[in-house]
């Protein structure tokens, strides 16, 4: 058995930051419009992100 332990991982307290929206809950996109979303436009808006639901925790499972 190897000498060094691992403390063990906190994550009660500090869940992962969610890879869609970086943490922040929303994320930035394309404003597209037509009946097939084929044509970005310039313009982004922001909208909550659907990964966490606005927490910005990743997801656990
Ligand atoms: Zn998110």
């Amino acid at each position: 058995m190897p000498a060094a332990k691992k403390p063990a991982a906190r994550r009660a307290h500090r869940p992962k930051k969610c890879p869609d929206c970086k943490g922040t809950g929303e994320i930035t996109e394309t404003v597209r419009v037509g009946p097939r979303k084929g044509r970005a436009t310039a313009d982004q808006q922001t909208s909550l992100c659907l990964t966490c639901l606005g927490s910005g925790d990743a997801p656990t499972d």
